[in-house]
């Protein structure tokens, strides 16, 4: 990996297929996501907008760098949904 370890900073970020694997289980249990990574351009913590959607690449609303999240990894935000 090219990435030194503690690249993406505090948070923690995990394999894309390993997020999509989980997810399909939330989903299927109810629950809504919205996938989070870190921008490889000014460091800061995004959530993409369109809930239950995974990119594998995303722009930064700050700084317009695009993010390899298929290489950098990513996290999610969940939501459940059927009360
Ligand atoms: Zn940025």
């Amino acid at each position: 990996m090219s990435n030194p370890i503690g690249a993406n900073g505090p948070y923690n970020d995990f394999p894309l297929a390993e997020v999509r694997q989980a997810l399909d289980e939330r989903l299927a249990e109810g629950f809504m996501f919205w996938q989070k990574f870190t921008c490889a351009g000014c460091g800061q913590r995004l959530t993409v907008e369109q809930p239950n959607t995974l990119y594998a690449t995303a722009n930064c609303d700050n700084c317009d760098a695009v993010t390899d999240i298929a290489a950098q990894g990513c996290n999610y935000l969940l939501l459940k949904t059927d009360i």
